[in-house]
C-alpha cells in the first residue's frame, strides 16, 4: 500500500510554477525547502508571463483569486498541486497586500517575491505557510511555526523555515509522505 501511495505521488508530484520575471535562485530555493522539509517529489514548470489579467487599476495590485483561479483552469501537467511564484504585488479584498494566498485544501497556491527585497529565505517561508493551507491547515499558534500568520515582513522573519510538530505531521499525512 505504502509503495503504492509512493508511486503515484511520483506521478502526481508538487508543479512549481514562475510567474512573469522569476530568478533561478528562488526557484531553487523553494524546490530545496520541499525536497528537504517533506521530501516530496516537484517539478518545476515552463514559466508563464506576469499575469496582467488579474490587475486591478484602483488598487494598482494584482487580484489573487483571479490568479488562483485562472491557474486551476490550466492542464496541471500532471501535478497533485501547484505552487506558482509571482513577480507582481498580491491582494486580497480584506487586505492592503498579501505575501502569498491558498484556499484551504485548494490546488493551487501563490507566492509573490513582490515585497521580500530579493530574500530567497522569506520565499521560502511562504511558499511552505502557503502550501500548508492547501493541506487544509489553518493559523497555527506556534509562534516559530512557519503557519504562524504574518502580517509583515518583521513577522515573517521572526519564524521559523520549517513547520511545529503538529503542522508537520498534518502537511506530511495530507501530501502522502
Ligand atoms: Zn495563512
Ligand atoms: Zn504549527
Amino acid at each position: 500500500m505504502a509503495w503504492k501511495n509512493r508511486e503515484s505521488l511520483l506521478q502526481h508530484p508538487l508543479g512549481i510554477l514562475p510567474l512573469g520575471r522569476v530568478e533561478g535562485e528562488m526557484i531553487k530555493a523553494v524546490a530545496g525547502a520541499f525536497a528537504g522539509e517533506i521530501g516530496m517529489p516537484l517539478r518545476v514548470m515552463p514559466g508563464l508571463e506576469s499575469p496582467d489579467y488579474a490587475f486591478d487599476r484602483h488598487r494598482i495590485q494584482y487580484d489573487a483569486a483571479r490568479i488562483i483561479t485562472r491557474i486551476e483552469s490550466m492542464d496541471l501537467a500532471g501535478c497533485a498541486r501547484v505552487l506558482a511564484l509571482v513577480d507582481v504585488d498580491l491582494f486580497v479584498p480584506v487586505f492592503t497586500f498579501v505575501f502569498g494566498e491558498a484556499r484551504l485544501g485548494g490546488r493551487v497556491a501563490l507566492v509573490s517575491l513582490f515585497r521580500l527585497e530579493d530574500r530567497p529565505e522569506r520565499a521560502v517561508k511562504i511558499a511552505l505557510h502557503e502550501f500548508g493551507h492547501l493541506c487544509m491547515l489553518d493559523h497555527c499558534r506556534e509562534s516559530r511555526c512557519v503557519m504562524h500568520f504574518a502580517k509583515g515582513l518583521g513577522h515573517l522573519d521572526r519564524v521559523a523555515p520549517y513547520y511545529c510538530r503538529y503542522c508537520l505531521g498534518q502537511v506530511t499525512y495530507m501530501a502522502g509522505v
